[in-house]
């Protein structure tokens, strides 16, 4: 029993993962359980033990008293918030209904807003708790394998605006990151899987250990297995928090931050197609914008072959879409580059894209032949 107990307590240890930045150093803590020791784990980086918890409706109804008693255990008060479920509440009439809710109780600039929820929780808190009188301190306990690996780290946080996607924002560093994998069993699996797409991406940007691990130990962790969960969020955070690091605000013209979006013009113009309703989850447009990346490079001479068969083996090996036609809709490559052609990263007129000379060497260029990247969307399926 003493084994036992022994390898209880060591899977209960979270691991931090430092994440340094120019100004500050704070901590993902990555684990089991962690919201139920939040009182514990919080306490020691709340400048004041006093808290506004923001969530959504859904998962407001499975962790919030959970995380208000733990808070509630080292004397930290709270007052929460909740928003409806879904993409749609990054409004700017959520953000003033929440700023509104929050001065009207009367706060102080010490008070902590702590995010419990995927990553649309964790953008609009952020973005709050970034502009709220100037700046309130910011917890972000994220609950979608997304928001773990992705969105909670690097700082950035924002609303959308009728005009496009997180085009209204602020760069807002956490005090901390609670990634509680056991929060990961609730969790649909499809979202579970456009979370783990992200996983493999930031793979094959730019580690490949990474990515055999992925391909080793990829259907643990959509089986949910805690330990694989945990080392896939581990990998992931380190090897963002590594490329956040080298470019915090995303300054660099090349490379740097820009990398993180593999696959992403692609995956971006999937999901403006079908209007962002759902039918495409943002992962899911990732899975397959991550081939057509791979298949464009492979089609300009800069990639072996076999190294787009390995990418689509590893998608489809764990049932995820790897292609257009695996979609059950169809797309017209005009419609498709028009979107591509209005992606906000577009610079001086060109299309830039994240191209590879394998896996795990990704580099950014901005003159991509549109008629290229026509022919990788017709030999998709568009
Ligand atoms: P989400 O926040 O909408 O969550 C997906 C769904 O899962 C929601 O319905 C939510 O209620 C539910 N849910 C969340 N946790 C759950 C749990 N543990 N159990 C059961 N249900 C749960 O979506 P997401 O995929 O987490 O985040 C997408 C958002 O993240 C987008 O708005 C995107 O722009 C943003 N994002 C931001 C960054 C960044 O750097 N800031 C990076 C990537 C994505
Ligand atoms: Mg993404």
């Amino acid at each position: 029993t003493t084994r036992v107990m022994e390898a209880l307590a060591l899977s209960r240890r979270p691991l931090r993962l430092p994440v340094a930045l120019a100004r500050n150093t704070y901590d993902v803590v990555i684990g089991s359980d962690l919201i139920s020791r939040a009182g514990a784990l919080l306490a020691p980086v709340l400048p004041r033990k006093d808290t506004i918890i923001i969530t959504d409706e859904t998962v407001g109804a499975l962790y919030l008293d959970k995380l208000q008693s733990a808070l509630g255990e080292t004397g930290i008060a709270s007052r929460a918030l909740t928003i409806a479920p879904g993409e749609h509440s990054k409004s700017l009439a959520t953000y003033q209904r929440l700023t509104d809710a929050i001065l009207e109780h009367g706060v102080e600039r010490r008070t902590t807003v702590i995010a419990l929820g995927g990553g649309v929780v964790g953008d609009l808190a952020g973005f709050v708790a970034a502009t709220t009188l100037r700046g309130l301190p910011f917890v972000q306990i994220p609950t979608t394998l997304l928001s773990q690996v992705d969105s909670s780290v690097g700082g950035k946080t924002g609303i959308n605006s009728r005009w496009g996607k997180n085009l209204i924002g602020a760069f807002h560093q956490p005090l901390c990151v609670l990634a509680d994998v056991s929060a990961l069993a609730t969790l649909p699996r499809r979202e579970l899987v456009a979370g783990y797409a992200e996983i493999v991406k930031s793979g094959l940007i730019g580690d490949e250990s990474l990515f055999e691990w992925c391909e080793k130990n990829g259907a643990a962790v959509l089986a949910q297995d805690p330990e694989c969960l945990a080392e896939a969020v581990r990998q992931a955070c380190a090897f963002k928090a590594r490329v956040v690091a080298a470019d915090e605000r995303e300054e660099q013209k090349s490379d740097g931050r820009a990398l993180l979006n593999l696959g992403h013009t692609f995956g971006h113009a999937l999901e403006a197609e079908l209007g962002y309703d759902g039918r495409l989850l943002h992962g899911e447009a990732v899975s397959i914008g991550l081939t057509l990346a791979f298949s464009l490079s492979v089609r300009l001479g800069l990639c072996p072959k076999a190294d787009l068969d390995r990418v689509v083996t590893h998608l489809e090996s764990l049932g995820m879409p790897a292609h257009i036609r695996d979609l059950p809709y169809s797309f017209r490559i005009t419609d498709l580059m028009a979107h591509m052609q209005r992606d906000k990263k577009m610079q001086d007129g060109k299309l830039s894209f994240v191209l590879v000379r394998g896996i795990a060497r990704a580099f950014t260029t901005r003159d991509v032949p549109a008629e290229q990247v026509r022919e990788v969307l017709l030999a998709d399926g568009a």
